[in-house]
């Protein structure tokens, strides 16, 4: 079974000139689903983890899957408003403009042991903006994993202190 074979590409969406990788034929397919888990464990051997933080909202799809495959919790970093108690927030840059998100203060202590989880990595802003939340709780970032990588916009150069790994790369 190939992940590739599960992921399509829809051109101009959601605007023109984009390639949207979109992961909807995956979600389908429990086996899929299965084997992305189990790829993620397998980067994770021997390596004890405390909470699996995932990013709105694709990344809670796999986040919480990868949380309950490890017995850990799960903590979903949100977009701005949406989290109902105290938050810690971090805006980062966009092609045009910028972009916020935030996280609760007290879902990780510090010193836990943290994994980071997207569904993609593009340009890298939303996830290191996501790591400067989870270092600013006292997370330490034993990994960042993405379901899919977008090799040619060159993300992981804003996550050079990272272990990144990605299952799948375009
Ligand atoms: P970055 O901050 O440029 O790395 O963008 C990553 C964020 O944009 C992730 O949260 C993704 O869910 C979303 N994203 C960017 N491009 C795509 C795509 O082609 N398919 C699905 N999500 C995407």
């Amino acid at each position: 079974m190939q992940l590739t074979d599960y992921i399509r590409t829809i051109k101009d969406f959601p605007k023109k000139g984009i390639s949207y990788k979109d992961i909807t034929p995956l979600l389908l397919n429990p086996e899929a689903c299965e084997l992305v888990v189990s790829e993620f464990i397998k980067g994770l051997e021997g390596k004890p983890i405390d909470k699996v933080v995932g990013i709105e909202s694709r990344g809670f799809l796999f986040g919480m899957l990868l949380a309950k495959a490890l017995n850990v919790g799960f903590v979903p970093i949100r977009k701005p408003g949406k989290l109902p108690s105290q938050t810690f927030s971090q805006s980062y840059d966009l092609e045009y403009g910028s972009d916020t998100i935030e996280i609760h203060k007290d879902d990780i202590k510090k010193g836990e042991r943290i994994i980071l989880h997207d569904d993609l990595l593009a340009t890298g802003g939303t996830a290191a903006a996501a790591c400067q939340l989870i270092e600013k709780l006292g997370g330490e970032i034993v990994q960042v994993n993405f379901l899919i990588e977008l090799d040619f916009l060159e993300g992981r150069k804003h996550l050079p202190k990272a272990n990144v790994n990605s299952l799948v790369h375009y």
